[in-house]
């Protein structure tokens, strides 16, 4: 395998020699295109190549690009250089279409030097006419860093080559300072993450959470994504898991020589790359996440916590939450506790059935849905704590089985809490009642309004709500004639300020004796707003 044989060691050439001898060295066809193979992990099918350089020197034996690449950019070589490959793949590909090969687009890489020059889209055309091959087996890799600063030219020819029909590729994404402007700014067709980039030691995880945003963020854009520099079954699981498919590097293989590629076409199931997601409804995705953009302001500036997360394969996973979302969830969060913890974790198996059911039915009827859920929180500063949230969710994308989703969201624990303690009360109270024979009801001073407990309602048919009270009791007949004064006359006791009545009356129809007691409630100013009454049945133990 002579392919594995790149002299990555520094060349023994020197930079003028190599000048010296390039022109020489590429009428002598001493470059080789080299075509690494770019894999659907999920289904295993070869999905295209990339064509990568290599000087077959007489004397030195195959040399690395990064020996000779940076002095040929210097000396304006390259692009000379890159036609010649991007020639070779087209007779490449010319052969196996002739010889009815099964076949895979391949991309060129084009140096920041080529792209600029006035005629290199029609360059491009003149090579792939020569050798009648149809565009879509050929794309343009570009990196990153040639587009920076250089926005508005790089469109004009990202244009050229959408109107001819090519397909480009952004090399080296998230490399740069500025990604997530080129991501916005630049028409590209799919974006090419190297693994490199996240692998140092001790950016790990935080490369790894970066990593599937990112990937989310392009799904969501309908960008395909091709991983490159995927050395072990770990790196391609973890990329499967956050949803790229796409994948290049050693573990799948090596850059190959023409012949050995050649071989692998006739071998191997092709595949065909496709966007996955569409975006569909009213954001616009580009401006969100423009800092500037009206989306942007409208997440920020929203009333209430927001969250944007996608729901992949039965996972959810936080993009995005803004700033009231984090105040909400409490316990003084921060972004990275959100976007760190495992959003479907923090449920109980009945919490994120109703859960998964909202999305669910999000995702059929396509509005908003809502749902309220208890979920355990840790943080970094104040641990574990219950919480009860409720979701408003609407799904802004979606493509085969990856769903986007915006969410509202309100902290309620403590409306929760205060009704929970309230239903309790109310629940033990009422047993309570009934073991010792009470009655009782709760009379609010300002609007003669009495709210009876359940007991009440039961055995003396009173609604909920009693208006006019105690008149209204008294014209039921519940009190007798001779009591109805006096009983009038707490009630205005009670507006007065007396903390405290009591009497024994005879109550019901049946006029059997309870002892009948108020306690008022005071307000912060001493002015009563409450009485709680009750009466209970005397035993008679003659
Ligand atoms: P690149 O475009 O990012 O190409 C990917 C590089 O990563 C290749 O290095 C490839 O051999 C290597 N690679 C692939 N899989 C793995 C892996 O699993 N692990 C690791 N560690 N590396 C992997 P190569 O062929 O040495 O090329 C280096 C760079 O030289 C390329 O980086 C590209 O920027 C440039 N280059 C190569 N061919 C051309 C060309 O024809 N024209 C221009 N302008 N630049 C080229
Ligand atoms: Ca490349
Ligand atoms: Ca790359």
């Amino acid at each position: 395998m002579d392919n594995v044989v790149v002299n990555d060691s520094p060349c023994a050439l020197t930079e003028r020699e190599m000048e010296g001898i390039m022109e020489e060295a590429l009428a002598e066809k001493q470059f080789l295109a080299y075509y690494q193979p770019q894999y659907n992990h999920t289904t295993g099918l070869l999905v295209g190549a990339e064509a990568l350089v290599r000087w077959k020197h007489p004397d030195h034996g195959l040399i690395a690009p990064a020996n000779f690449i940076p002095l040929f950019e210097k000396n304006g070589f390259i692009t000379k250089l890159d036609l010649y490959v991007f020639e070779q793949v087209c007779i490449f590909l010319r052969k196996c279409i002739d010889e009815k090969m099964p076949l895979v687009a391949i991309s060129t890489n084009f140096s920041r030097y080529d792209i600029f020059q006035p005629d290199f889209v029609e360059e491009l055309e003149t090579i792939r006419l020569r050798h009648d091959v149809p565009v879509k087996y050929l794309r343009v890799e570009i990196t990153e860093s040639s587009v920076m600063g250089n926005h508005t030219q790089a469109n004009e020819v990202m244009k050229a080559l959408h109107e001819h029909g090519y397909v480009v590729e952004m090399d080296d994404f998230g490399s740069g300072y500025s990604s997530l402007n080129v991501l916005k700014d630049i028409d590209m067709d799919i974006v090419k993450l190297d693994m490199l980039f996240l692998s140092e030691e001790g950016s790990r995880h935080r490369g790894g959470i970066i990593l599937s945003s990112v990937v989310r963020m392009f799904k969501w854009l309908g960008l395909p994504v091709i991983a490159e520099g995927v050395e072990s079954i770990e790196q391609a699981d973890f990329l499967k898991s956050i949803g790229c498919d796409y994948m290049q590097g050693y573990l799948y293989a090596k850059p190959l020589p023409g012949e050995e590629f050649y071989a692998l076409l006739g071998s191997k199931s092709i595949g065909r790359m496709v966007p996955q997601l569409k975006v569909i409804d009213n954001l616009n995705v580009n401006e969100f996440w423009d800092p500037r953009s009206q989306e942007t302001l409208i997440f920020n500036n929203f009333v209430g916590g927001a969250a944007i997360f996608s729901y992949y394969q039965g996972k959810v996973e936080i993009l995005r939450v803004n700033q009231k979302y984090l105040r909400e969830m409490g316990m003084n969060m921060s972004e990275k506790d959100v976007i760190r913890m495992d959003p479907l974790g923090v449920f109980d198996d009945e919490n994120r059935k109703i859960y998964l059911d909202m999305l669910d039915k999000a995702t059929i009827m396509g509005d908003e849905q809502e749902c309220e859920t208890w979920r355990s929180l840790s943080s970094s500063c104040c641990g574990e704590e219950r919480v009860c949230i409720r979701s408003t969710v609407r799904l802004i994308g979606k493509s085969r089985d990856n769903y986007l989703f915006y969410a509202a969201i309100r902290n309620i624990t403590a409306e929760k809490e205060r009704f929970n303690s309230i239903i309790d009360n109310e629940r033990r109270f009422k047993a309570a009642s009934e073991q010792v024979n009470i009655y009782y009801w709760e009379y609010t001073v300002a609007t003669h309004e009495m709210r009876p407990c359940f007991r009440c309602m039961r055995d003396l048919g009173l609604p909920a709500l009693l208006t006019n009270y105690p008149d209204s009791a008294i014209e039921m007949g519940i009190f007798p004639p001779e009591v109805a004064d006096m009983y009038r006359d707490w009630h205005r006791q009670i507006a007065e300020g007396v903390p405290e009545l009591e009497a024994v009356i005879p109550l019901t129809m049946d006029r059997v004796p309870f002892r009948v007691r108020y306690t008022t409630e005071f307000d912060e100013n001493g002015r009563p707003v409450k009485a709680y009454g009750s009466a209970a049945g005397i035993v008679n133990e003659a």
